[in-house]
């Protein structure tokens, strides 16, 4: 009897797998943007996916740093910097002596291009993703593609086993492009899509996409807090691309612009049927990054009206690709999540403006003094290393030389810096690797520290405090601004319904995982949202 009870259970797990899992990072999107938007969306992109699906109201990341690599591997692999070892965009590589950059590989050639751009592989992430399990669950047969305008975008979620990655080089080309990691040569639907001139397409005037006048949930158009495009004296609409590229780095223009995320729909869309995802019974894994939010944010900042119309016209493009789903794959047969690899920061310059605790850190003033203080106490300089992601990297080797106590050095080191004007918080790395936090951002450090990669001395800066221009928006602290991010999933096999129960983004990949039902990526710390799946 119970034997029966298992293959009927089995038997319906095979039927409830999706064809096609289309896993969807929009870079910077902080979780606000879905409830201030709300009232402006369409009826078939954000909206449909909390219509339709399941919508976790209070999802964060759950180390320190957030930025976009960590954030897409931890993501795909659910688990953190601790464990998959992408512990910034770029860092000091103890090793080698050199700041190195997460997906540089030079054991590869580019593919596509003769630019070194193409020069990338997943290699410094140490574990898994669940399109890699799928792969292996599949014996290869399921595919896993990864598609972003930002190559860490693309390939990070990808994983090791993948078919392909693609990102897009810009410059005087406008061609997306991969690396010998994946293949020697593109497939004929990239060459035919990079002929077709569609991201040429996109080099025209930027306006809002509606009357400027309705766009009440943003700052004015006119204001100090923006950056802009070189060529232009204001930050304001319209923005006239063609005329711009040549002074904003040709093609690289479209990825500040929402157009960025259309062309990167438009090839994730080529690539579905170039690759015939979805096509049978085993499931295919495809993950899209729209990285054309980060750069708009970075630019204009989290209340500008340059922001408000990316997402405005990203929700039309999430209807698009949503739509070619439905056709292609079939209504119902495919499943979707939707996350952000981080938030962002208001505007320090404008939160100072309203009187809510933020600024400015001025590091190379505070690094002369660090440096004269280490000077002074030690009669050297050269024990520090690198100074790198509010990180300390020391030189073991001249603290051994000088028969000092590393722990000592580590303690003069943080009892110093805690007395710097709007330093929070610092720790040593003995400490991060011989204390276990359970709770607040020292647990996020934790989390976010690799004893291997990490350094010694470890930095908090106070909330609303950045070592950043004056204009735009960045990321990268634990307070919640840049930790909490949508999370919503639809499609097959996702429960209707909506929790403010705390959810971590290491919960995503074990949840995609128990859909499939194959093994959890092999770092895994996250647990299967059970409410999320039917
Ligand atoms: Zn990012
Ligand atoms: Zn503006
Ligand atoms: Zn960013």
């Amino acid at each position: 009897m119970e034997i029966t009870q298992v293959e009927t259970h089995d038997q319906y797990l095979q039927e409830s797998k999706p064809k096609l899992v289309v896993g969807i990072v929009v870079d910077q999107m902080r979780y606000d943007y879905l409830t201030r938007f709300y009232n402006k969306f369409g009826k078939g992109g954000f909206k449909r996916m909390i219509r339709e699906g399941f919508n976790c109201k209070n999802n964060h990341f759950n180390y320190v740093p957030t930025y976009t690599g960590p954030g897409h591997a931890s993501i795909y692999t659910g688990t953190t910097p601790k464990y998959h070892g992408i512990i910034s965009n770029n860092w000091y590589d103890k090793a080698i002596k050199t700041m190195v950059y997460c997906v540089q590989d030079d054991s590869v050639q580019s593919v596509g291009t003769k630019d070194v751009s193409g020069k990338m592989s997943p290699h410094r992430m140490k574990t898994t993703t669940f399109g890699d399990e799928n792969r292996l669950f599949t014996e290869m047969r399921g595919k896993t593609i990864g598609i972003s305008i930002k190559d860490r975008a693309a390939i990070l979620p990808a994983g090791h086993a993948s078919n392909a990655a693609y990102w897009f080089l810009g410059k005087g080309e406008g061609h997306w492009i991969s690396s010998t990691f994946y293949m020697d040569k593109l497939p004929k639907w990239v060459n035919d899509f990079n002929a077709s001139g569609d991201a040429k397409s996109y080099l025209k005037v930027w306006n809002t996409l509606y009357d400027i006048k309705t766009y009440s949930e943003s700052d004015d158009d006119l204001n100090s807090f923006e950056g802009g495009f070189v060529g232009k004296n204001t930050a304001t609409f319209p923005y006239d691309l063609n005329a711009l590229k040549n002074q904003n780095g040709g093609y690289d223009i479209l990825k500040s612009t929402p157009y960025g995320n259309d062309l990167t729909a438009d090839f994730a869309i080529a690539a579905i049927d170039g690759e015939h995802l979805g096509r049978d019974k085993i499931t295919d894994i495809l993950t899209v990054s729209f990285s054309c939010t980060d750069y708009v944010g970075h630019n204009f900042g989290v209340n500008s009206k340059e922001v408000e119309d990316t997402y405005l016209r990203l929700d039309l493009t999430l209807e698009r690709l949503f739509n070619a789903l439905d056709k292609k794959v079939g209504k119902g047969e495919y499943t979707v999540f939707l996350t952000a690899d981080h938030g962002a920061v208001n505007v320090p310059s404008y939160l100072q403006s309203v009187k809510i605790p933020a600024g400015y850190l001025n590091s190379s003033e505070m690094w002369q003094k660090f440096s004269t203080f280490m000077k002074d106490t030690f009669k050297t300089t050269d024990l520090i290393e690198n100074i790198s992601n509010g990180q300390i990297f020391l030189n073991r080797e001249k603290i051994k030389e000088m028969d000092l106590d590393l722990d000592d050095v580590e303690e003069t080191i943080v009892d110093e810096i805690i007395k710097y004007d709007h330093i929070d918080k610092v720790y040593s790395g003995h400490t991060m690797s011989k204390t276990s936090f359970t709770t607040g951002i020292e647990e996020l450090l934790q989390k976010g520290f690799s004893q291997k990669r990490s350094g010694d001395i470890i930095i908090v800066l106070d909330p609303g405090y950045v070592s950043y221009s004056k204009t735009g928006s960045t990321h990268g602290t634990g307070f919640d601004y840049d930790t909490h991010v949508p999370l919503l999933f639809f499609g097959k096999g996702i429960s209707h319904g909506q929790t403010l129960q705390k959810t971590e983004i290491t919960d995503i990949a074990p949840t995609i995982s128990a859909l499939l039902g194959i093994s959890f990526p092999n770092g895994t710390i996250g647990k299967p949202l059970e409410f999320v799946l039917k």
